[in-house]
């Protein structure tokens, strides 16, 4: 196992910010760790980073223990904080050169994996600026760079598409997943559609808690009590006739003639609003059944009308 997380607890003073959370990441895997924010992840990164020791609990990393070799844990991981630390004064280069030195690396060795690391993260052009001249998308290729300078197994990035426009963050993202092909990847993240491009497992954490442990494909399957139908009339209709049909919870009007109706799940209703329509001599111009999507069943683990129901 790479990441082996067992009965881990972490109390700030009053506050208790993870309540005995466990899982564990194999090697080779990507998985996005995800949760509304103050849900403890930045806490339990810094933890596995070994930034922070934990109040209770076991933290293993490529089988070494954060509190009893943290040291062996560090060589063997990588870490991009939430909000990229980065030295701005600092040229890239000698950035990430002084970053290798902190991890033991000198002479060839070091200028070798400084040059692969700036290919590899894409910084060419811009090794000889200085850090404080790069936009958002090169600092984070910065500190992607920085976490890399070691060669680590694991790598734990704190949200490090948050901030970026759309296009530097199609770049991150294919940056990690192409470094996923070699390493362990736990990265954190409020994009779910990050999550279904980039990774193949999902751990939901809200208020402390593990919510949600698996595969995006079996988290999508899981299905809430209702199924949601748009249907679109050329014609005006009421909210009320609609409500009529058999199998109708709730009906919402989303525009001239367009309608969400809500049902119970496994209560088709497209077959009643066809009749209706053809009943009452209407075109039915548009009838979709909505899917599931990783956001509604995100926010039915994470809301906080959820979390009763979760505790449950
Ligand atoms: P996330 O990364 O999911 O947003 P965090 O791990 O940062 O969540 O925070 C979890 C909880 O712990 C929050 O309630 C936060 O306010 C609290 N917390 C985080 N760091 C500290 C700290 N140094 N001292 C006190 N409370 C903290």
């Amino acid at each position: 196992m790479s990441l082996q997380i067992r009965n881990l607890t972490k109390i700030y003073g009053q506050q208790r910010a993870v309540h005995n959370i466990s899982f564990e990441v194999a090697e080779g895997e990507i998985v996005g760790f995800l949760g509304p924010n103050g849900a403890g992840k930045s806490t339990t990164m810094k933890i596995a980073t070994c930034f922070l020791p934990p109040t209770e609990g076991e933290v293993r990393v490529a089988g070494y223990d954060v509190t009893d070799s943290p040291m062996k844990v560090k060589s063997v991981t990588g870490y991009l904080p939430e909000h990229n630390p980065l030295y701005l004064d600092m040229y890239v280069h000698e950035y990430l050169s002084f970053i290798g030195r902190l991890y033991g690396l000198s002479g060839t060795a070091l200028k070798q994996q400084v040059g692969d690391m700036v290919e590899r993260c894409g910084l060419t052009r811009e090794q000889n600026k200085k850090i404080e001249a790069l936009s958002k998308g090169y600092r984070q290729r910065v500190g992607l760079a920085q976490a890399l300078i070691h060669n680590p197994k694991v790598l734990i990035l704190d949200e490090p598409t948050s901030g970026l426009d759309p296009n530097q963050l199609v770049e991150i993202r294919k940056l990690i997943k192409e470094i996923s092909q070699q390493k362990t990847v736990i990265f954190s993240t409020h994009i779910l559609q990050e999550v279904q491009a980039l990774c193949n497992r999902v751990v939901v954490i809200n208020r402390g808690e593990i919510v949600a442990d698996d595969t995006v494909d079996r988290l999508m399957q899981r299905q809430g009590d209702t199924v949601t139908v748009i249907a679109e009339f050329e014609q005006g209709v009421s909210v009320e006739q609609l409500q009529q049909l058999a199998g109708v919870i709730q009906v919402k009007q989303l525009g001239a003639g367009k309608f969400s109706v809500v049902a119970a799940r496994g209560a088709d209703v497209r077959p009643a609003l066809f009749r209706f329509a053809a009943d009452n001599n209407l075109s039915l111009i548009g009838l979709k059944q909505e899917e599931t999507s990783l956001e509604s069943i995100f926010h039915s683990l994470t809301a906080p009308s959820a979390v009763e129901h979760n505790q449950n």
